[in-house]
């Protein structure tokens, strides 16, 4: 039976012509089993990159809008590029934009969200045999001002469409052949994971694996679309691959089922606090006033009247969270406020910890083994995630791999 399947790829498996012929040579083979393929493209590896440094040598602080009309214009390129290539394949192709796709979205420039997308002009193309192209990591908001979604963002235009379009598949292709126990270019004995839930890839990415960015899986968890995420190096086209799918879906349920880690992140203090009821929201409200979101967060109980307390916010805001803070500690008649940059964040996931305790004191017992001292803790369901010093953080992630087995088969 013919299917429709949306195809993402990422930067570096568009990142030369090469790579781009490679791709077209895979959409063709697809089209020629009788599928219909829609391509979701990110830009060449590199290039949005070179876009955000190009901006900050000319207005680091400029306008949010100009900004998202900038970082866009990479993923243009690689879908026209892909069109010429199919084209010069014989296998008709038409190139969209986010604007062009109808990709509709909030007007929250550079982590826009994606609201609707009308498909109606792609499955017209659909219908007439054409291969549709359209760009990642953008959209257009409802005054048609360009938007993007955020970095890594190509990932979710993908499941967006493929929810859109009600594809059969959803296809990540990307530079490893699936989703693994951790990151592994930090850890070479990392191992491949076939099937697992959408749950606890959503843990995993929103606790920094960036294999997919995590409003992706949102979609997919929401409207129940799979994700197969695949090399785009891989020869064939049955090669590994990993499928994240509903839970129902998977048969065995293992405890830790990874190592997440995120560098990204940075920690505040503030110390001294007069401890009366409303304290917390007058010291996180400024920051959220500010668009700044915060993660982790720790009050500790109150002596002699006062508290102390502790957040985490993406490394890009600390310097105006600090900020923000230190003009509430004057306000609210704190004794001090401090921050950390050169912390790191390490979480185990897994859909197994619901039923069983313990894994959070063996997590700590493997981090206290390496004398690593943990500054936060925080901890759900389906994980636990600490905060370290970023010196530790390769450490600790090679010690919790291990001390819970998942370098064994
Ligand atoms: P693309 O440009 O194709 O979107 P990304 O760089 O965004 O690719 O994502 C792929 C990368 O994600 C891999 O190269 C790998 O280093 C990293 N990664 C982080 N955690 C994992 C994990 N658990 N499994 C596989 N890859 C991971
Ligand atoms: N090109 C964008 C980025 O580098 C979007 C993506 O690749 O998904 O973040
Ligand atoms: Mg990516």
């Amino acid at each position: 039976m013919s299917k429709l399947v949306v195809q993402k790829y990422g930067g570096t498996s568009v990142g030369s012509v090469e790579r781009i012929q490679e791709v077209a040579k895979r959409v063709i083979r697809y089209r020629e089993r009788g599928d219909s393929v829609v391509v979701v493209l990110s830009a060449m590896s590199g290039e949005t990159n070179k876009l955000v440094s190009l901006i900050n040598e000319i207005n680091p602080n400029g306008s949010a809008r100009e900004k998202d009309v900038i970082l866009s214009t990479g993923e243009q390129i690689t879908i026209g590029l892909l069109s010429l290539a199919l084209e010069a394949k014989g296998c008709a192709a038409r190139s969209y934009t986010g604007t062009q796709a109808r990709v509709m979205t909030d007007n929250a420039f550079s982590k826009a969200r994606i609201s609707e997308i009308d498909g109606s002009k792609i499955k017209e193309d659909i219908a007439a045999g054409k291969v549709v192209v359209v760009a990642g990591f953008q959209g257009v908001d409802c005054d048609g001002n360009i938007t993007t979604l955020g970095r890594g963002g190509s990932d979710t235009t993908a499941v967006a469409l493929a929810v859109a379009l009600e594809a059969d598949e959803c296809q990540i292709y990307t530079d490893v052949d699936g989703v693994y126990t951790t990151d592994p270019r930090m850890v070479p004995e990392a191992r491949h994971i076939p099937k697992l839930a959408l749950e606890e890839m959503l843990e995993m990415a929103s606790q920094g694996s960036k294999v997919l960015q995590i409003r992706a899986v949102e979609f997919a968890h929401k409207y129940n679309m799979p994700i197969r995420v695949l090399s785009s190096f891989d020869e064939g086209d049955e090669g590994k691959s990993t499928l994240v799918t509903r839970e129902e879906d998977i048969m065995e349920e293992v405890l830790v089922r990874g190592i997440a880690f995120n560098k990204d992140e940075a920690q505040l203090t503030i110390t001294g606090v007069p401890d009366q009821p409303g304290v917390a929201y007058k010291i996180v409200g400024p920051i959220s006033d500010a668009n700044i979101e915060v993660d982790m967060i720790v009050q500790s109980i109150g002596s002699d009247g006062a508290t102390d307390f502790t957040f985490t916010v993406h490394r890009n805001d600390y310097e105006q969270a600090k900020n923000i803070l230190s003009e509430t500690a004057k306000k609210v008649g704190a004794e001090n406020c401090s921050g950390n940059d050169k912390i790191a964040k390490v979480s185990i996931v897994g859909g197994g910890m619901r039923s069983h305790a313990g894994v959070a004191s063996d997590m700590f017992a493997a981090l206290a083994k390496e004398n690593i001292n943990i500054h936060m803790i925080s901890t759900s369901e389906i994980k636990v995630s600490v905060v370290v010093d970023e010196k530790y953080l390769e450490l600790a992630v090679r010690s919790l791999h291990e001390a819970f087995g998942l370098d064994q088969a």
